[in-house]
């Protein structure tokens, strides 16, 4: 079967990288593409152990509780460093900016 270009090109994504020319592969599930940049950028990063989700509420003072316990069990990481979050129910999605450090919330299920 193929689909029209403009079809495809919803359909498709790449990892990149903001320092180099450095592009992943095509990718038809967002998160892998992810995953893909997160290698190429942050190298070791998998090693890190996986913290409890990020609270849903976001709120200033669950925040800070939750980056000070996660730094606690991760360490000191640098500026634009991913996490790997255990979370429950149907949500997988790496979310942008949320690790304590800037990069992505990676749910730990994604790597499995
Ligand atoms: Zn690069």
């Amino acid at each position: 079967m193929s689909l029209p270009v403009s079809a495809w090109a919803d359909k498709i994504c790449r990892g990149a990288c903001c320092g180099c020319e450095w592009e992943g592969p095509i990718r038809t599930r967002r998160e892998h593409a992810v995953l893909d940049a997160l290698d190429h950028t942050c190298p070791g990063w998998r090693a890190d152990p996986a913290v409890p989700a990020a609270p849903s509420d976001d709120k200033r003072p669950a925040r800070a509780r939750w980056v000070a316990k996660a730094t606690a069990c991760i360490g000191d990481r640098p500026d634009g460093w991913p996490v790997r979050t255990l979370r429950t129910g149907n949500g997988y999605a790496a979310v942008a900016r949320r690790s304590p450090w800037g990069d992505f919330d990676v749910d730990d299920r994604t790597l499995r």
